[in-house]
């Protein structure tokens, strides 16, 4: 499996495109200009870490060339998805909501699912930063969004956000890492100091 990594134009959330056998997942959706070209065969799925306007605002643009593609995310991350107040696009130049709810698909936490032959996802629910936060373990590759960013500390300070909750979800996420590699959704402080 292939891993790419989109750095987008809003706040500097990250997107990634996961590749193999000629099909691709997506982890979160801002520019799409940028993802498209990395996006080899059939989109099979785009898994959210979190419903957060800066994770998500690419998703019409990329159903629109994708269409019926499945958007993975809790039922949070769906209140998110179809809030512009929720998903905090409304204090943004473009409220977005998603044009396409029946593309939603619920996981539950500690789901798994088959992305490619032999790889597997499992969806964690890391609440804390936001009740839709998901980190999505795939094989040896943690997708944590904001529930952890490498030297970076988890901001709480939303309206929905919950400290204790984030701190719990911290500690469960920096046990995970211990075996896997840390994929934020926003470039650490470490890569900034490069
Ligand atoms: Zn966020």
């Amino acid at each position: 499996m292939v891993i790419r990594q989109v750095v987008n134009t809003v706040f500097n959330s990250c997107s990634y495109v996961l590749v193999q056998d000629g099909a691709s997942w997506v982890v979160d959706c801002g520019d799409i200009e940028m993802l498209l070209p990395l996006i080899k065969g059939q989109l099979r799925g785009v898994m959210l870490t979190h419903s957060h306007f800066d994770h998500i605002y690419g998703l019409n643009d990329l159903l629109a060339h994708f269409p019926h593609t499945p958007v993975l995310t809790n039922a949070a991350g769906r209140e998110g998805l179809l809030s512009d107040k929720l998903n905090f696009s409304r204090y943004h130049e473009t409220p977005f909501i998603l044009d396409t709810p029946e593309d939603i698909r619920l996981v539950s936490d500690q789901e798994r699912l088959e992305l490619f032959e032999g790889i597997s996802a499992q969806a964690i629910y890391t609440p804390g930063h936001s009740p839709c936060s998901v980190t999505w373990k795939i094989d040896d590759a943690l997708f944590t969004g904001d529930s952890y960013i490498p030297g970076v500390k988890t901001v709480t300070n939303f309206p929905h956000s919950d400290k204790r909750l984030a701190g719990e979800s911290r500690e469960r996420i920096l046990s995970l890492a211990e075996s896997c590699r840390v994929y934020p959704g926003h470039p650490s402080q470490l890569e900034l100091d490069l």
